[in-house]
């Protein structure tokens, strides 16, 4: 066996064996790093997963960089203001300051959020391999994964014999038929590594198992339509508990209309804009991923509430809001068209789970396919928003991927019952 196989196996079996359920209390800390974000949950294992306390560090990059924090009982705590503000020092002051709560010295393993794992179909112990592997992929992902392995090298200096395990946004998509995977262009690309990906992964493995413990049949054998609406917006198309499809694709830069991505394009846009414009491919890539979608558009705006909010007063606000729950629409005919039909809708994420407004938008006319929204249930935000005669039952499911992450690191490492 080459070295580095060797060592790999050493650190994964070590890892493993340090691993102790039998002394009480046992933790997990999750971490979710974002561009300009580090969100943690720490929590509890034991008949259930306990959060202990969450919180967040953000604006990092940014004049201000804050950690905001709760208790388990949600109350918010002080909020302290970071000396310096890169993602190292970020990471570094988190840890800090992690150390320093109850609760810490429980910690047994901690599980990141890594957006993009490839080919990756289960969540992985961090190893060095592992590491190399996703500095090698980085170039597929240049916004989420430089940042996301700095995160991890943070830990593993400070706790070197801290098991770390890497939950890929991927994973759920992983095994998408390969008419959904293969993009059409020259084949050749495909050999480097060119498909659709999909992300929004962990969330929609949770909303998945939310669906299968409230004993919705769709959950394991029907036909259901998830949409992540948040700043990153997604859908994905589920048949028999997989995905058969979704709307990002080789980047997250795909699909719906975004907070500040445009999603999908035609891609002859490039060319003209390198003709007319002289623009370059960072400057491309810079409007497509931070200056278009509800911002674009609006020119105002990439908040959804605020866009709702002018809408009445202001032309490009209320075409923002309309161009994305058009764009929406779309995406779920075309869903059901690959499903064959359509048992169940979800919607998620911070647009989907708090605005009846553009539930409602999107919903709007689509009761040719069985959409039926019940208006008054839709105002509340019910966890069942259609009418009861709807032949497509419309719910609405605060996702949580940070309680995800916890699970498959307790799953994994066997930790628990979870
Ligand atoms: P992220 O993808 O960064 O996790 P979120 O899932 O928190 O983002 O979603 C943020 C979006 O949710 C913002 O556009 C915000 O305006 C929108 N949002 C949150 N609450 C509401 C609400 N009550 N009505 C409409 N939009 C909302």
């Amino acid at each position: 066996m080459p070295i580095t196989d060797q060592a790999n196996q050493a650190e994964r079996a070590t890892q493993g064996i340090t691993v102790d359920a039998s002394h009480e209390p046992v933790s997990v800390l999750t971490i979710n790093g974002g561009s300009s974000s580090i969100k943690f949950a720490l929590y509890q294992v034991g008949e259930r997963l306990d959060r202990k306390l969450f919180g967040k560090v953000d604006r990092i990059g940014l004049n201000g960089t804050n950690l905001t924090f709760a208790d388990d009982d949600g109350s918010p705590q002080a909020r302290l203001s970071l000396p310096a503000a890169d993602h190292k020092s970020a990471a570094d002051f988190l840890i800090g300051w992690l150390e320093t709560q109850d609760g810490f010295e429980s910690v047994r393993a901690v599980g990141h959020r890594v957006v993009h794992g490839m080919n990756h179909t289960e969540p992985e112990i961090v190893t060095q391999d592992l590491l190399d592997e996703l500095h090698r992929i980085s170039p597929y992902d240049p916004e989420h994964l430089p940042r996301e392995i700095k995160l991890i090298q943070a830990f593993r200096q400070r706790h070197p014999k801290l098991p770390q395990l890497a939950c890929f946004d991927t994973t759920f998509h992983s095994d998408m038929p390969r008419v959904a995977k293969l993009l059409p262009i020259p084949r050749r690309y495909e050999a480097m590594g060119v498909q659709r990906y999909g992300f929004h992964g962990l969330s929609y493995a949770y909303l998945m198992e939310e669906l299968a413990s409230l004993g919705d049949p769709a959950a394991t054998t029907g036909r259901v339509i998830l949409a992540h609406l948040g700043n990153g917006a997604s859908m994905a198309a589920v048949r028999d508990g997989k995905s058969i499809d979704t709307s990002m694709a080789f980047t997250p830069t795909a699909g719906l209309v975004m907070s500040t991505r445009s999603g999908d394009l035609d891609p002859g846009l490039a060319a003209f804009l390198a003709r007319t414009e002289k623009m370059t491919t960072s400057r491309f890539y810079d409007m497509v991923n931070h200056e278009s979608g509800l911002l674009g558009i609006s020119e105002t705006s990439s908040d959804m509430r605020d866009l709702l909010d002018q809408e009445a007063t202001d032309t490009r606000s209320a075409e923002a809001v309309t161009t994305f729950c058009y764009q929406a629409k779309k995406w779920i005919g075309s869903f059901a068209a690959a499903l064959g039909g359509l048992d169940t809708i979800v919607f998620a994420g911070g647009i989907g789970e708090n605005s009846p407004a553009v539930r409602s938008r999107i919903c709007e006319g689509l009761g040719f396919l069985g959409i039926e929204i019940d208006d008054a249930r839709n105002a509340e935000s019910a966890a069942e928003i259609s009418e009861r005669a709807s032949q497509v039952k419309i719910r609405v499911i605060r996702t949580d991927e940070e309680l995800m992450i916890a699970r498959s690191v307790t799953r994994l490492l066997r930790l628990g019952t979870h």
